[in-house]
């Protein structure tokens, strides 16, 4: 159903203040607010609000929360899908849902679509294509640029979509008046790490000393999802402890496990 592809949540309350480090990125999102919010202010001099741009960096790091506190920032409704969704899809449905996605996001402008794992949809076209079974995502590609390029001037819906594979796309989409902007969205640094466990400690019950640079320097190579899967499990084991606080050694019990779980996933990709 519809319903199931995209889903259009007003999502007022996702605001910069929930997205941790990313300085450089929420300052070139904090332009699409505005264009958001102050269209006629840009558009006075003649100049054209570009139609899209595109977060690119490894998974978890916070471009899903970004295009949602954009969303949040500028009180404008967001509609999201993922390229993913795509892949099984019948000939002829995934061109109609972007079409459809697109009539919505403009009836309820000014507006954000966010489209996540848009490599999904997005790769270079006529590569790879031996089995002929791209045609469908060729065909969804197609009427993604279609709707990109059919935006007036005036229409006010921002296009952000996210990739970790930005070399693959089809350089199509990165023309201008597509996804002209890249925002590059990496991994935290230590003084990043921090913040992040300080966006995620707040709602825990933790032992008044714990260390938080202690915790953002155990942590090397975490995306800011890890590190929120660090503190919920955290909590958790302190919890099966019958514990009152989560304290120094439940962080570092979560650590190693999230680092094993790390450690499996990459044994069965390679
Ligand atoms: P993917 O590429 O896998 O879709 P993503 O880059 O879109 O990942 P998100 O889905 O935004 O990552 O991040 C997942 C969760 O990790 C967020 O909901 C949030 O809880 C946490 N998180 C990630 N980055 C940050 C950050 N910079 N600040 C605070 N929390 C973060």
């Amino acid at each position: 159903s519809k319903a199931k592809l995209f889903d259009e949540k007003s999502d007022t309350k996702t605001s910069f203040k929930d997205v941790a480090g990313l300085e450089g990125a929420k300052e070139e999102v904090q332009e699409i607010v505005d264009f958001l919010k102050f269209p006629e202010k840009y558009t006075a001099l003649g100049g054209k609000i570009p139609k899209g741009a595109l977060l690119v960096g490894p998974p978890g790091t916070g471009k899903t929360l970004l295009a949602k506190a954009v969303a949040g920032e500028a009180q404008v409704p967001f509609f999201s899908l993922s390229g993913s969704d795509f892949v099984e899809m019948f000939v002829g449905v995934g061109a109609s849902r972007v079409r459809d996605l697109f009539k919505q996001a403009k009836e309820k402008s000014p507006s954000i679509i966010f489209i996540d794992e848009i490599d999904a949809i997005g790769r270079a076209r006529g590569k790879n294509n031996m089995s002929g079974s791209n045609d469908e995502r060729e065909n969804t590609l197609n009427q993604l640029l279609t709707e990109m390029d059919g935006f007036g001037t005036n229409t006010n819906v921002i296009v952000l979509a996210a990739t970790n594979r930005a070399d693959v796309l089809d350089s199509a989409l990165m023309r201008a008046g597509r996804f002209d902007r890249q925002i590059y969205v990496d991994l935290p640094d230590v003084r990043e790490r921090k913040e992040i466990f300080e966006v995620h400690l707040r709602p825990l019950k933790k032992e008044e000393t714990l260390d938080i640079d202690f915790l953002a320097k155990q942590t090397p190579g975490f995306s800011g999802a890890d590190i929120a899967n660090v503190c919920n499990e955290a909590a958790l084991i302190a919890a099966r402890k019958g514990k009152k606080a989560v304290n120094k050694q439940d962080f570092l019990d979560a650590v190693d496990r999230i680092i094993g779980g790390l450690e499996k996933k990459n044994k069965i990709i390679t």
